[in-house]
């Protein structure tokens, strides 16, 4: 099907021109999953340690206050300038540059950009550390791509929240916390699991559940959902729902309420009680029209060869290999993409509607880093 908003293919060039050969993923899967709770994770085990939090964005708020709050030595660690040194610094919270807090520190959690987190790394962090010291993610994306390869007497752990940073902080303050993953990637103290847990514990996050796992399974399953069915999916599925109306002749109006505006509804239902909670909730026509229909839009022998297909690009460095290329070319692809979607029908029709409809001061976005 022609998509008229896509530059297709030559912006695409501008992120596969000598895309890096990145590692294949080799590891062994974990079989079955392990969980921590709260009884699992001793905080004591962060007493004498000093945490340092690179980056004020929306984790790394969260992260910092939430240890702050639980008691925790915590410094956080800015460029010069940075417009987030006044809010770490009025919220009681030690500032130093990112070279000065790698010193410091014992624990480095790394929270900025995942882009350029090797660029700092390596200039600003690895210098600092010394044996014994561990460097922390809330993703894997750079070790499983060896973008950042920390040297073998460091720690290096992940602690992951599952959901955005002012959750991760709304969740805490409230007494609760978010689920979190664990991951241990080199254990050269030998109490690199203990530590992690002990950092969830002091972010909230074994209030809710801890799952065990692996940075290379964090990120190849984190980049396969928001690629086929959370971001990447989504995304065409009500693009091409509302096209194919507008073309028909319907009104853009209501082809955005029916194929965008609606899905927060749905997606909220399945939430809270699973499909079956979404199928009682909606009519019985519609329910008979998702299981007449829904196969016939997404084949799912085709559906699935496209998605494994997706998911070994992830696999063998594929993707991330453009994606470091697309960064360091300046980001052509990605800011034309980015340029034609913002002159979208759909996206147009939807931001006049909002701006009418009682939902347009919602606070559900994510505006941490704003
Ligand atoms: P963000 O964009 O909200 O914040 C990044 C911060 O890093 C910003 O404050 C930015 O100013 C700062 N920064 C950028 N370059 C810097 C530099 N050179 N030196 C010092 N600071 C610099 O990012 P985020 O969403 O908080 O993501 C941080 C990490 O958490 C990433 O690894 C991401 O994958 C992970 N993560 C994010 C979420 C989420 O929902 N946002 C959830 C789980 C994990
Ligand atoms: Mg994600």
């Amino acid at each position: 099907m022609p998509r008229p908003w896509i530059p297709l293919p030559d912006a695409q060039k501008g992120g596969e021109e000598n895309p890096p050969n990145l590692p294949q993923n080799n590891k062994e899967k974990p079989k079955m999953a392990k969980m921590y709770y709260e009884k699992d994770c001793d905080i004591n085990n962060l007493q004498g340690k000093k945490i340092a939090i690179i980056g004020y964005g929306s984790q790394g708020h969260a992260h910092a206050m939430n240890l702050k709050d639980s008691g925790q030595d915590v410094a956080v660690g800015l460029r010069p300038g940075s417009k987030s040194i006044p809010k770490a610094e009025a919220a009681g919270l030690k500032v130093m540059s990112v070279e000065e807090a790698a010193k410091w520190a014992d624990i480095v959690m790394i929270l900025v950009n995942d882009e350029v987190a090797a660029d700092v790394y390596k200039k600003s962090i690895a210098p600092n550390l010394e044996a014994g010291n561990a460097v922390a993610f809330a993703h894997g994306f750079n070790i499983r791509y060896q973008q950042i390869v920390p040297r073998p007497d460091i720690d290096v752990f992940m602690a992951a929240p599952k959901g955005p940073g002012h959750t991760v902080r709304s969740q805490f303050v409230a007494g609760k916390g978010v689920p979190c993953l664990v991951a241990v990637e080199q254990n050269a103290t030998g109490k690199a699991l203990d530590i992690a847990l002990a950092y969830i514990a002091g972010i909230g996050g074994a209030r809710a559940g801890v799952m065990e796992t692996t940075m290379y399974e964090e990120t190849e399953t984190d980049l396969f959902g928001e690629q086929c069915v959370l971001c990447g999916g989504v995304v065409d599925l009500m693009r091409c729902g509302f096209e194919v109306l507008v073309e028909a002749g319907y009104q853009p109006e209501n082809a955005y309420f029916e194929c965008i505006h609606e899905m927060k509804l749905i997606v909220d239902l399945i939430n809270k009680g699973g499909v079956a909670a979404m199928n009682y909730s909606i009519s019985d026509t519609a329910e008979y029209g998702e299981y007449v229909s829904g196969p016939r839009v997404l084949d799912p022998e085709t559906v699935k060869a496209n998605m494994r297909a997706v998911l070994k690009d992830i696999q063998n460095g594929t993707f991330a290999g453009r994606w470091i290329a697309e960064n360091k070319n300046g980001r052509t692809f990605f800011n034309s993409m980015r340029h034609n979607l913002s002159k979208h029908p759909m996206e147009i029709v939807g931001k006049e509607l909002r701006e009418k409809m009682l939902w347009k001061n919602d606070q559900d976005l994510d505006n941490a880093s704003k």
